[in-house]
């Protein structure tokens, strides 16, 4: 990191400029895009002068700004890298100059006058071929452009935005009304039945390509018969598949109309005011986000809602959208770099006063906030892990504090940073204690997986309970979703004459088994890197023995058991992308499949009412992950997933398998005591003063050489203790140690911990150390307040 972070210091030709705007400024040799941050408080060496300056009202308003150098100086990142984060995507610092000719310049072209030419007949035709490209739209260098403008032969402009990738077209399908399905073609009949009962204005073709594979010819037959309509249009916002799921709230509930008295009079106060929104799961938390943000609406204020995973929760932007219409813009990945820009344009133009989004849009430019939303506030997903390695819920409540808003974090299983802030009294609870229509949480069974492992050869995963469960669901035409927190076919590979499992070559993980394209190949998961099943490395031996297994082994398992059940996937391997996600899950949605089997992609926020039967296939797997947190996640998912059970009609049923069927973790998430756990669990980190009981810094140092990076490590580590003896501030250090993946992508990984009551003094010992001098090849970063400690 630039030892200034990335902030310098120039003149201003003309008085003052807003902060947010940016400037074109010389940079070394080059002229670069900067964004104004204010005044300069000190003044060092040889001041330039500022080229230009680019907006005509701050790109980034003074409320973001103000975010900004909060996140740089709290997460200890340089606050240039910070305002890049801020900066919608596509937005490209590097500047891209265009001209355009004046009147002289054209006069001077057309021959009309030769005044402006320079003497020489050579200098002269230059001048011309340069303007020609100029009046063509060739490129230019900057330099013979700005030479040109001070000739006043040419004007020029920032293209501000210019994207870099052109906006995708989606293909739409839709049937011609009144069609009659080919009698001679059962395929076809079948695809126009389906488009015939969807939206009339069209499906994606993608969906449609996920509910019939290969059935592309089929609707090229359909088009020429012209009994469907195919068009295409460029991907607007609003494309991710919304299917009709989620029922419409007739008569609030009780506790729903509680919650939204206190939060519209908070609203009312116009003074910051957080809460804890804790609501089970189908407790009708989004109505509560929906109606608070409508009465800020009507103030007049704007709304910021962040949720975990947009592409995998189409239909909460989906309600969004069906509530507020064109007033919402939604933020996701799914979007290309124009969309998103003109979205962000959008937002900060005021035309739309509602965001939808991921993690990032904590930084968008919404206007005059009144409230803020955090859904599924304890997701990790919060937590950029990258760059500036911020907490967007963390990072919300700084927003809305600053802008005297309501924030309002829901969850039905809070994370104990934000349980503790309620404990405190720095967070109100709102409680939503019940599911909606007084429908039961649905009944859970712990099922002991350690049957499965007599007998030899590779233990099943489907237990004979969850078989038969599964066959009776099937039998009742009621659909099922399995849950196991790993993709793949099989987890690994063990030599059965050494022990060793087949690691990756570049991180010290082992290698996932795959098998979903005829060969069996590995797979790291952490890097990337691939290869072909061979003899153990260790011994030489190819007696290799699978062991634990993913998605995929479930999938052929549950195929073997129920041979009619139309069954998918949903994992990182299966999905593509954001959009055949959200149709895999439109599909369930709509009843077209039967058992949905996927990682964690399945237990987020989803609505199946169908849904009567949920498994967890290795429910105390998630404890295995060296984290002091590895049981409040696994608790998070197990409620997460079962909560999918029973939404409704029809009671649902959980089965969750597990080897330590006697984990408190699993017990609590069984027995629907959420909270239970949080009190156990409190106590045993104050007990160890882990956090929320105090503040954590992880210092990762990483390189090639394995000695240098833990050299490295120690030197730093014995410098913060002296430190420490001489100062008067009360840090712990810890370690350092090999972090748990000890390799990742080919470096050496060591990791520090600092720990303090407060953020203060690890604030000031990191400043501290940062003047350390490190050896080459040895990279250090800071992760304030971590998440994942791998
Ligand atoms: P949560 O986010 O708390 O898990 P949701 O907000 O997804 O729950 O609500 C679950 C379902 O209940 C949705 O289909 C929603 O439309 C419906 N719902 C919410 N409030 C009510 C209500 N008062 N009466 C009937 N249905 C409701
Ligand atoms: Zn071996
Ligand atoms: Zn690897």
């Amino acid at each position: 990191m630039p030892a200034n972070g990335g902030v310098f210091t120039y003149r201003l030709p003309e008085g003052a400029v807003e902060p947010g705007r940016r400037v074109l400024v010389p940079l070394g040799r080059r002229t670069a895009t900067g964004v104004v941050l204010g005044p300069a408080r000190s003044l060092r060496g040889e001041l330039r002068d500022v080229l230009r300056v680019l907006d005509e009202q701050p790109l980034l308003p003074p409320d973001v700004l103000q975010l900004v150098r909060w996140a740089a100086a709290h997460y200890l990142a340089p606050l240039g890298l910070a305002v890049r984060v801020a900066l919608p995507p596509g937005i490209d610092l590097r500047e891209e100059l265009r001209g355009a000719l004046t009147p002289e310049g054209d006069a001077l072209l057309d021959g009309v006058q030769r005044a402006l030419l320079p003497g020489g007949q050579e200098a002269a035709t230059r001048t011309r071929q340069l303007l020609r490209a100029v009046r063509e739209g060739r490129a230019l260098r900057a330099a013979q452009l700005r030479a040109l403008e001070k000739r006043g032969l040419v004007s020029l402009s920032t293209s501000e935005a210019r994207p870099r990738v052109q906006a995708p077209q989606v293909e739409l399908a839709a049937a011609v009304p009144g069609a009659q399905p080919p009698a001679r073609s059962p395929r076809q009949a079948e695809v126009l039945a389906w488009l015939l009962a969807r939206d009339p204005v069209g499906v994606p073709v993608e969906e449609l390509l996920a509910a019939f594979p290969g059935a592309r010819p089929h609707l090229r037959k359909l088009a020429a018969r012209r009994l469907v309509a195919l068009r295409t249009e460029p991907a607007g916002a609003a494309r991710l598949p919304d299917a009709p799921w989620g029922s419409a709230v007739v008569r609030e509930t009780a506790a729903q109309s509680a919650a939204l008295v206190e939060l519209r009079a908070a609203l009312d106060a116009r003074a910051y005011a957080p809460f804890l929104l804790d609501g089970v799961t189908g407790s009708g938390k989004t109505h509560v986000y929906l109606e608070a943000i409508a009465h800020a609406r009507a103030q007049g204020r704007g709304a910021l809602a962040l949720v975990p995973e947009i592409a995998l929760t189409p239909q909460l932007a989906g309600r969004f959208r069906a509530r507020f219409g064109d007033d919402v813009a939604v933020l996701h990945s799914g979007l290309t770099e124009r969309e998103r820009l003109s979205e962000w344009h959008r937002v900060r133009g005021g035309g739309a006063g509602v965001v939808v989004g991921a993690r990032s849009a904590v930084f968008a430019p919404v206007r005059d906030l009144g409230i803020v939303v955090v859904d599924e506030e304890h997701e990790p997903s919060y937590k950029q892990e990258d760059r500036l390695r911020y907490h967007a819920r963390d990072l919300a409540l700084v927003r809305a504090r600053d802008a005297g808003a309501v924030a309002v974090l829901g969850s039905a299983t809070p994370s104990l940073e934000t349980l503790r802030r309620a404990q405190d009294g720095r967070l109100r609870t709102l409680r939503l204690p019940e599911r909606v229509d007084g429908r039961a949480l649905p009944a859970v069974e712990i099922v002991d997986r350690k049957t499965t492992l007599r007998g030899r050869g590779d233990p099943a995963l489907l237990t004979p309970a969850l078989s038969e469960a599964l066959q009776k669901t099937a039998a009742r035409g009621e659909q099922a979703i399995l849950f196991l927190n790993k993709r793949g076919h099989v987890r690994s590979l063990l030599c059965r004459s050494c022990g060793a499992a087949v690691g990756c070559p570049n991180c010290s993980v082992a290698l996932v088994l795959h098998r979903a394209s005829g060969a069996a190949a590995l797979r790291c998961h952490l890097c990337g890197h691939e290869e072909v099943p061979r003899p153990c490395a260790a011994c030489g031996s190819d007696d290799l023995v699978p062991l634990s297994a993913g998605t995929e082994r479930v999938e052929e398992e549950l195929r073997a058991l129920l041979p009619q059940a139309r069954v998918a996937r949903l994992d990182r391997d299966s999905a593509g992308g954001p959009g055949k996600a959200a149709a895999l899950l439109a599909r369930f949605a709509r009843r077209e499949l039967d058992v949905l089997i996927g990682t964690q992609m399945v237990a987020k926020g989803h609505d199946f009412p169908g849904v009567t039967l949920v498994g967890a296939l290795d429910a105390d797997g998630p404890l295995h992950l060296p984290d002091f947190r590895a049981a409040e996640r696994c608790v998070q998912l197990l409620a997460q997933v079962a909560g999918r059970a029973g939404r409704g009609e029809q009671p649902g049923r959980v089965l969750m398998q597990a080897f330590r069927t006697t984990e408190p973790a699993v017990v609590a998430a069984a027995a629907h005591d959420y909270h239970g756990f949080a009190r156990g669990e409190m106590a045993r980190r104050e007990a160890l003063s882990f956090p929320p009981h105090a503040r954590l810094c992880a210092l990762r140092l990483q390189g090639n050489v394995e000695a240098r990076v833990q050299a490295a490590a120690e030197r730093l580590a014995g410098r913060a203790r002296e430190l420490q003896r001489r100062g008067g501030d009360r840090v712990d250090v810890l370690g350092p140690a090999p972090a748990p993946i000890a390799r990742l992508r080919g470096k050496h990984r060591f990791q520090l911990l600092l720990r303090a009551p407060e953020h203060g003094p690890i604030h000031r010992l990191c400043r501290a150390l940062g003047e350390v001098p490190l050896p080459s090849g040895v990279e250090l970063a800071a992760d304030v307040d971590p998440v994942a400690l791998l």
